[in-house]
């Protein structure tokens, strides 16, 4: 609860015209692994912002309400163990990896963005840090899920587009 009040401040303040911040990273890797541990990886680098994703591939993708996640550059996401048990599926606008034995959704790559990755951040070993900063594709959301977090809630994506929740590729943790 102080973390979303310090993020609410942050916010809000008149100091920034931006209006998101990413919370600091308290880790410079992050690693985390599938359901069985066949597959595991390493991030090196920043998170992009974290945003409750609600759009109906997400919650179809993993059976849940929203797929928390955080756009990544893709040179500082590498496997580490497993990568040939990886499977694939080709869902609209991106391609869904996941582990081949447990079936954990893992990450998300995009043919039109091959720079990036998407990572849910339900698979990390660490607490990354950062926290959710806004809900988006709320016009698709579940019907027996109500946001009660507070933050900001956009029907698709926010003002700028996917680009807007990256890391930019010159920042580091
Ligand atoms: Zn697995
Ligand atoms: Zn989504």
């Amino acid at each position: 609860m102080l973390f979303n009040l310090f993020a609410w401040k942050i916010r809000e303040s008149k100091l920034s015209k931006r209006k998101y911040y990413a919370y600091p990273s308290t880790h410079k890797t992050l690693t985390g692994e599938c359901l069985c541990g066949a597959i595991a990886y390493e991030i090196n680098g920043k998170l992009g912002l974290v945003v409750n994703c609600h759009c109906s591939l997400c919650r179809k993708w993993h059976g849940t309400a929203f797929r928390t996640r955080a756009a990544v550059a893709k040179k500082q996401f590498k496997w580490v163990r497993g990568e040939a048990l990886l499977s694939k599926y080709s869902a609209p606008s991106s391609i869904k990896t996941f582990c081949s034995i447990c079936g954990s959704s893992l990450i998300s790559l995009y043919e039109n963005n091959p720079d990036y990755i998407g990572l849910p951040l339900g698979g990390l070993d660490q607490d990354p840090g950062a926290r959710p900063v806004m809900n988006l594709f709320v016009g698709s959301k579940a019907p027996w899920y109500d946001i009660t977090d507070g933050l900001p809630q956009h029907d698709e994506w926010p003002p700028g587009g996917a680009a807007a929740i990256r890391a930019k590729e010159e920042s580091s943790c």
